[in-house]
């Protein structure tokens, strides 16, 4: 913005200076060598991308399948897809054309750079890498360049390691394989996305180095129909989040270099994860270690990876201290939330505290029941109620409600939506589009209300599990699931 400015304000002096009759030629010299210093600093992106692929060229070439986790369905597909390339003598045979482009897609984090640089290894192939955001320049013809310049490198670089394959990996590539038209600011980005076009035209199965595009995203629908048509990326590869049997394998790649106390148990781990990705793991395994030097210790024990499951969920620790007073409400709140939850599902409580952590000044985290992509409508209501549950304590116990459930509301009102539009309420299927507002809202918060009701009558009955978790907390910081429900269990006899 401030380029294109400066630009308008030195043209418009020019243009001053000629009506008011004096020579520019003196500063159009200026202007024509300052363009050019400023083309060649553009293309001077071109020099980084090959002297960092030179190094990632490197750093890759242990890496194998084998160092990945809970992938196994998209390793497998993949192989099949990079056998083909390995076996190319009988595809040559055979007439059958080269595999162009592999397609990885799936949510961050979850391992598709490493499986284009495990692809690499696997082929023998230079690799070469660069993310689609690279390739997006204000000035036209840069970024096609910068295409080009890529494919040119991959062949330079294998020729040099003597290799006969070369994999080019570009991250991000919705940025520059976006649907064409849609950047209508200027044409580079068509411009960039013809050249990738081209380039991946060009791949012959007879080249002297093969070449073969892997590419990611997490926005595969952002994508322009051409790079997707057959013949282009003819395999698309799906990397999902893993599952528990995923989790552990990803968590014992990531703690085989860390010495692990006897206590420690990567299966409770994986199962109190559902939702982490494979970078979330790494990192749950780094900080476990973190906070195993902070302690002095030498190994890392189990506490040390729930706390960093804490961590990673929902961020550092914080240093603010909430008053006495509001302490108290969010030990209350949070131990309403607790409460119903084992009602509702025994055993479900993982961790219970009052330690301000990112956005939450307490929190009550869950152990899932078991990895869940179906919920039924009394799994749904559940949630509700425990949701709601830290309000109703509040109000119960305390008096009256806090600006503290703002979130909860929330949640809890998402939840009862989707239960409207899964059939699960009294208006049975609908069609959400031409659902009168009122209707909808009436029904909603009918699902929100009644569900209030029940975890009314269940704080009430056990008041007093609340009050006496409460005054544990407010001691002890945080309580486990297990003291929790010790807690209830005395209580209840
Ligand atoms: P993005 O879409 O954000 O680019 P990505 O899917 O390419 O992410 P990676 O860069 O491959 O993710 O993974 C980041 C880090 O997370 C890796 O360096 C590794 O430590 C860890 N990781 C992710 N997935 C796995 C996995 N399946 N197995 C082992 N480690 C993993």
């Amino acid at each position: 913005m401030i380029r294109e400015i400066s630009i308008g304000i030195s043209m418009a002096v020019v243009v001053s200076m000629l009506i008011m009759g004096y020579d520019v030629t003196p500063f159009l010299f200026l202007a024509v060598a300052a363009g050019a210093l400023y083309y060649f600093a553009g293309m001077r992106g071109l020099i980084n991308i090959k002297n960092f692929e030179t190094g990632s060229a490197s750093e890759h070439r242990d890496f194998s399948f084998d160092d990945i986790g809970g992938q196994e369905s998209a390793i497998k597909e993949l192989k099949e897809a990079l056998d083909f390339i390995k076996n190319h003598c009988g595809i040559k045979h055979l007439g059958i054309r080269p595999l162009k482009g592999i397609l990885l897609t799936g949510p961050p984090g979850t391992g598709k750079t490493l499986m284009a640089k495990a692809a690499a290894s696997y082929t023998e192939a230079a690799f070469v890498a660069a993310s689609g955001s690279e390739f997006i320049e204000m000035y036209a013809g840069v970024g096609a360049q910068r295409v080009r310049k890529l494919f040119q490198s991959a062949r330079e670089i294998a020729t040099r390691q003597k290799k006969d394959n070369a994999l080019v990996f570009i991250d991000e590539i919705e940025i520059l394989g976006g649907k064409r038209g849609k950047a209508t600011s200027h044409l580079e980005y068509d411009q960039t996305l013809n050249q990738l076009l081209v380039e991946m035209d060009g791949l012959k199965v007879d080249d002297k180095v093969r070449v073969l595009l892997v590419a990611a995203t997490n926005r595969d629908d952002m994508l322009d129909p051409a790079l997707l048509r057959p013949g282009r990326f003819d395999r698309r590869v799906k990397v999902d989040l893993p599952d528990k049997e995923g989790r552990l394998e990803i968590l014992k790649l990531h703690t085989r270099n860390k010495p692990l106390a006897e206590d420690v148990r990567l299966e409770i781990i994986a199962k109190d994860t559902f939702g982490f990705s494979g970078a979330h793991l790494e990192s749950l395994a780094n900080e476990a270690a973190i906070l195993a030097m902070r302690d002095g210790a030498t190994e890392i024990c189990q506490h040390h990876f729930s706390e960093s499951i804490d961590k990673v969920m929902m961020g550092g620790k914080l240093d603010k201290r909430p008053s006495e007073t509001e302490m108290r409400r969010v030990a209350v709140h949070e131990s309403g939330h607790a409460l119903l939850s084992e009602i509702v599902r025994r055993g479900s409580v993982s961790t219970l505290t009052v330690t301000p952590r990112g956005d939450a000044l307490g929190y009550m985290r869950q152990t899932p029941d078991d990895d869940t992509y179906l919920y039924t409508k009394d799994f749904l209501e559940n949630q509700i109620a425990i949701m709601l549950a830290g309000s109703v304590a509040e109000e119960i116990i305390l008096g009256n409600r806090s600006t503290g459930s703002s979130g909860d509301f929330e949640q809890a009102m998402r939840t009862a939506d989707t239960m409207l539009q899964s059939g699960m309420t009294e208006l049975g299927v609908i069609c959400p589009d031409i659902l009168p507002q009122e209707l909808k809202h009436k029904t909603i918060t009918g699902i929100v209300k009644e569900q209030e009701e029940r975890v009314r009558k269940y704080i009430i009955e056990s008041k007093i599990i609340i009050t006496q978790t409460v005054e544990i907390l407010l001691e002890k910081e945080k309580i486990s699931g297990e003291r929790f429900r010790e807690i209830m269990r005395g209580q209840l006899n």
